[in-house]
């Protein structure tokens, strides 16, 4: 049976590149009937931040990539934290030891201050120098009779060590020459190495599908596996998303941690869209997917997904694509055929608008049938459709006048020097106005018939079209600068339209 895990450390929000790997591991388990895991290695406790697991479980949740088995929804290769396991650990290092395969260091803390001081003074990498190693017994008991704290180090093989990976192939890396690896520390807890190997052997995993950079330390955990006697899953090590720099994907480039982007206002559809994309492996997709919702979109990954036709080199990720897709699937969204797609949409932005104006909002202001604010947010939906990322755009400062009647902005000079323009305004645009919205169905032909009215018209009173636009805008939305003048007669409606001319021009 294929069981693969994601297996992040709670030490803050979930980075996109968790997301992805996240979403990869569930993918391969979906399309080989498998099961998803989720881990929670929480083992270097001084980097544990409080409520990172509830966070981190709950995006993954929300990005729809629900696990079979988890820290909450319990399963039978339990426990799914690592620190309700630690007996387990220290009863293997213990074994490891026993057998030969990792031994005890009582190096001091000082010891390995001035060795590390020694070998940055030589232009060395810090490394261990396996003192400890050769301790005889009659040493190690006197130590122990001491009570000098020690911890367990794993007796690397001094030769190059070669695994195999999936994706990779043979990978070949002589970790010796890093020093012997820390598998349990002085306080009882196991490193990562140690624990992950633990977990995934005790978990039955099959597949370990994780970043590259994880990919160095794996001929250590295989000479784990070895000394234990146990069978070595499969690796498959996924290439990075990586900055233009080929740096690790930093908070200067974007919002790289998923709850930040959620809290947003990104669809999860316009996140997984972003990852797949970047993340490779989808060789029939052409992306953003416009699905529906996201369940119906990592459907369509599944079936097309091959992790052998994964890119090998690390992907340099442009956060401006995260933008591009949302406004595209956004526009999909708003042009959707289907009644139910639509009302959802004019049903979360209803909502958005009661949170953030209340009492203010025109429909608790004004009498509005259901029918009429339908036709209200869909006139506003349609002209905006391509102008925003995500729907919470439109509860942006930028867009208030929509929501919240404005003051006209009337300047003492336009009363003065435009005093034609109100009656032009008064007598004819309004009424002719009337007219055109009143037939209006919100398409192009309207849009444009309606422009080249107001530039005809104005043209024949002798006004200049820029400044009727102006005027009209200061009249309809109280600012200066926003859409254009059709676009805002369109998205204001005929009623409200008609009736803030009507209240400025009063
Ligand atoms: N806890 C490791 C991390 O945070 C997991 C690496 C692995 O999947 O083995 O990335």
């Amino acid at each position: 049976e294929v069981r693969v895990r994601f297996a992040p450390s709670p030490t803050g929000f979930l980075h996109i590149g968790g997301l992805r790997t996240a979403l990869y591991n569930y993918l391969f388990a979906r399309a080989n009937n498998g099961k998803f895991i989720v881990r929670i290695e929480d083992t270097d406790q001084t980097r544990v931040v409080d409520g990172a697991t509830s966070s981190i479980l709950s995006t993954l949740e929300w990005a729809g990539l629900h696990p079979q088995e988890s820290p909450e929804k319990g399963g039978e290769f339990g426990p799914y934290i690592q620190s309700e396991r630690i007996k387990s650990y220290q009863a293997i290092a213990n074994k490891l030891v026993d057998s030969g395969a990792a031994y005890r260091c009582f190096c001091s803390q000082r010891r390995l201050a001035i060795l590390k001081k020694d070998q940055i003074k030589r232009k060395e990498t810090g490394r261990y120098d396996n003192r400890c190693r050769e301790l005889t017994d009659a040493e190690i008991n006197s130590n122990l009779d001491q009570k000098v704290p020690y911890v367990i180090r794993l007796r690397l093989k001094d030769e190059f060590h070669q695994i195999e990976d999936a994706l990779f192939g043979k990978v070949s890396h002589n970790a010796h020459f890093e020093g012997d690896p820390v598998i349990l520390k002085s306080d009882g807890f196991p490193t990562y190495h140690l624990a992950n190997v633990v977990d995934d052997h005790m978990m039955q995993i099959s597949h370990v599908i994780r970043g590259k950079e994880w990919l160095t330390s794996t001929t250590k955990h295989v000479q784990i596996y070895e000394a234990l006697g146990w069978e070595v899953p499969t690796f498959m090590h996924l290439p990075l998303l990586i900055n233009k720099d080929g740096s690790k994907l930093s908070k200067r480039q974007g919002d790289v941690y998923v709850e930040e982007s959620r809290a947003k206002g990104y669809s999860p559809c316009a996140l997984l869209n972003f990852m797949a994309y970047y993340g490779s492996g989808f060789p029939n997709i052409n992306f953003p997917v416009c699905a529906s919702n996201h369940y119906e979109l990592l459907n369509i990954l599944e079936q097309s997904f091959n992790p052998y036709r994964l890119v090998l080199s690390d992907a340099i990720v442009d956060f401006s694509k995260l933008d591009d897709f949302s406004t595209l699937l956004t526009k999909h969204k708003f042009e959707s055929s289907d009644k139910k797609v639509m009302q959802g949409v004019r049903k979360e932005l209803y909502q958005l608008l009661e949170q953030k104006f209340e009492k203010e909002l025109i429909f608790n202001q004004e009498e509005f049938t259901a029918t009429e604010i339908d036709k209200y947010l869909n006139g506003i939906l349609c002209s905006r459709k391509g102008h925003i990322v995500k729907l919470n755009d439109l509860i942006k400062e930028e867009y208030d006048y929509l929501w919240c009647r404005p003051q006209p902005l009337i300047s003492e000079e336009d009363t003065m020097f435009h005093e034609f323009l109100y009656d032009f305004i008064r007598y004819g645009l309004i009424h002719v106005l009337s007219r055109f919205l009143n037939t209006v169905t919100w398409e192009p032909l309207d849009v444009e018939t309606i422009a080249s009215y107001l530039n005809n018209h104005g043209r024949e009173k002798g006004l200049h079209y820029p400044k009727v636009m102006k005027f009209l805008r200061k009249l309809l939305s109280g600012r200066e600068q926003g859409p254009k003048i059709v676009d805002l007669l369109l998205m204001l409606n005929k009623r409200e339209s008609l009736l803030r001319l009507d209240i400025a021009l009063s």
